[in-house]
C-alpha cells in the first residue's frame, strides 16, 4: 500500500494496522515521506485520533527510529521524571541529583523551552562550561559513574521525533493527545527505564488547560508506559502561578541550588512549592520501585536525603562531570544579579497576594529575552524574575512583589508595569491552592 493511501484510508476513519505505521515512520525517517504527505497525515490523526493499539505501534516505531540508551545490569533501578512544562519548572534540576543519593540512575534526556514555558537545557546552559549535548557512550558512562545526567537527546535518539515535532509545530497539529503520546514516550523508553514519573500541569499557564484534560493525557500515558513495561505514575499539578520563586534560566539555576543546600530544622524553606513537587517526584519514585512501603515513609526518605546536603554534593559531581568550571559557577552563584537592570514591583496596599498569574510572568520572561519567539532567538540567559511573592502571602504597601532582571532600563520599566497586572492583592487571606491535586497510578 503507498503512502497516498493509508492517508486517505486513516482520513476516512480506518485504523492503521501496527505494520503499516512502522513502515511509514522507517521510510519518513529516511527521508522517503515528503513533509506535504506527513503533515496530511498528521491532520487526519489531529481530527481521527488515534486507538491504544495505533498510538502503542506509533510511539514504539518513534523510539525505534534511532539509538536507544542500553546500560549495563546494576541493582539502582532506571529513573526518570517527565513535565510537560510550566513557568518556574526547574525540578528537573534539583531531582536528579536528589535521586541518584537516593540509590538510583538517572538519564534525564531534557529539551529546550517551547513558548512561555522554561527548558531545562536553556537553563543548564546558563552554567558555565556545562555540556547539554553529549554523546550515548558519555551519557551511559556519567549515569553509571555520577548516578545522573542531564542532557539534550543525541542527534541519533528518536529522530522520527524530531522531524515529525517540527512538523506538527507549523501545521498546527501539536494539541493531539496520541501525538502527544507517542512524542513524549517515545523519547522515555528510549531511555530504557524502570520507572518515570510524569507532572502533568493544567492550568491557564499549562499545556493542558482543564484538569479533564491533563486527566486525560496522564492516563493515556500512563496506561501506554506500562503495557511498554515502565511503571508509571502521573500526578496532575496546578500551574496558574509560577512554581518557585524565579523565572528565567540563571536565575531558577539558582534557586534549583537554593533547594538543594543542606539545612537543619531551623533553616528557613525559601520555597515550598518547589520543594514540595520535588520531594513528592522523589517520593513516588522510591514508592513505584519498592524502595520505600508506604507514601509517607517514602517522604522522609526522600526529605532526610534532601536535607543532608548530599545531593547538593551530587549536584556539583554532575555538572563538572559534564563540562562545568566549578570556580566559575560558584562565583557566578555568589552575585547578587547579573543583568545590567533590576526593577522592583511594589505592592500598591497592604493584604495578600491572592494570584500571580504564571501565563503573564511567563510571556514577560520569554520577551525580556529569557524564552524563544522563534526558534532562532537568541536566549539571554540572566533575564528573569525573582523574589516573587506567592499566592497567600502577606505583603504591606511598598514591599516587593517581584524583582525583574532585564537588559535595558527601557525593558525594565515595561515588563513591570505589564507584572503589574499578573498579581491581585486582596483584603483577606485566600484559600490555599493545592499543588498537588491528583496522583494517576492507574490507566
Ligand atoms: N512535549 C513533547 O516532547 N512532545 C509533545 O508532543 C508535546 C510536548
Amino acid at each position: 500500500m503507498n503512502f497516498l493511501s493509508l492517508i486517505e484510508s486513516k482520513r476516512e476513519g480506518n485504523p492503521l494496522a501496527p505494520k503499516q505505521i512502522e513502515s511509514f515512520i522507517h521510510d519518513f525517517t529516511a527521508g522517503r515521506i515528503p513533509d506535504y504527505q506527513m503533515a496530511a497525515m498528521l491532520m487526519a490523526i489531529y481530527f481521527g485520533g488515534l486507538n491504544p493499539q495505533e498510538t502503542r505501534a506509533l510511539t514504539l516505531a518513534m523510539r525505534d527510529s534511532g539509538d536507544t540508551l542500553k546500560f549495563p545490569k546494576d541493582k539502582r533501578p532506571l529513573v526518570d521524571k517527565h513535565s510537560t512544562g510550566g513557568v518556574g519548572d526547574k525540578v528537573s534540576l534539583p531531582l536528579a541529583p536528589l535521586l541518584a543519593c537516593l540509590g538510583f540512575r538517572v538519564p534525564m534526556i531534557s529539551g529546550r523551552s517551547l513558548g512561555i514555558t522554561g527548558g531545562t537545557l536553556d537553563k543548564l546552559d546558563s552554567i558555565p562550561g556545562f555540556k547539554t549535548l553529549l554523546p550515548t557512550e558519555t551519557i551511559i558512562e556519567n549515569v553509571q559513574k555520577v548516578g545522573c545526567v542531564i542532557c539534550g537527546q543525541t542527534e541519533r535518539m528518536v529522530p522520527a521525533d524530531k522531524k515529525l515535532y517540527a512538523l506538527r509545530d507549523v501545521t498546527g497539529t501539536v494539541p493531539s493527545i496520541p501525538l502527544i503520546v507517542s512524542s513524549i514516550l517515545s523519547k522515555k523508553l528510549a531511555e530504557n527505564l524502570d520507572a518515570l514519573v510524569l507532572d502533568v500541569k493544567f492550568g491557564a499557564a499549562a499545556f493542558m488547560r482543564t484538569k479533564a484534560d491533563a486527566r486525560k493525557l496522564a492516563r493515556a500515558m500512563v496506561s501506554l508506559g506500562r503495557e511498554c513495561g515502565v511503571n508509571m505514575r502521573a500526578l496532575l499539578t496546578e500551574m496558574t502561578s509560577p512554581l518557585g520563586r524565579t523565572a528565567g534560566n540563571w536565575l531558577e539555576v539558582k534557586e534549583a541550588v537554593e533547594c538543594l543546600n543542606r539545612r537543619t530544622g531551623r533553616t528557613p524553606v525559601v520555597c515550598n512549592d518547589l520543594r514540595e513537587l520535588v520531594l513528592e517526584c522523589a517520593a513516588h519514585l522510591l514508592l513505584q520501585t519498592r524502595k520505600a512501603k508506604t507514601l509517607d515513609a517514602a517522604k522522609r526518605m526522600a526529605t532526610e536525603c534532601l536535607d543532608s546536603g548530599a545531593p547538593r554534593a551530587k549536584w556539583d559531581e554532575m555538572i563538572v562531570a559534564q563540562g562545568a568550571n566549578l570556580k566559575a559557577f560558584n562565583e557566578k552563584l555568589s552575585l547578587d544579579h547579573l543583568a545590567p537592570v533590576v526593577v522592583e514591583l511594589k505592592s500598591p496596599r497592604k493584604g495578600f497576594v491572592s494570584q500571580c498569574d504564571a501565563r503573564i510572568v511567563g510571556e514577560v520572561v520569554r520577551d525580556l529575552g529569557g524564552g524563544r519567539l522563534t526558534k532562532e532567538s537568541v536566549i539571554h540567559y540572566e533575564v528573569g524574575i525573582d523574589r516573587l511573592r506567592k499566592p497567600g502571602e502577606a505583603v504591606d504597601r511598598g514591599s516587593v512583589l517581584v524583582r525583574i532582571h532585564a537588559t535595558t532600563e527601557e525593558q525594565g520599566a515595561k515588563a513591570c508595569e505589564t507584572l503589574r497586572s499578573a498579581f491581585e492583592i486582596s483584603t483577606g487571606k485566600p484559600r490555599p491552592s493545592k499543588l498537588i491535586s491528583e496522583i494517576i497510578a492507574k490507566a
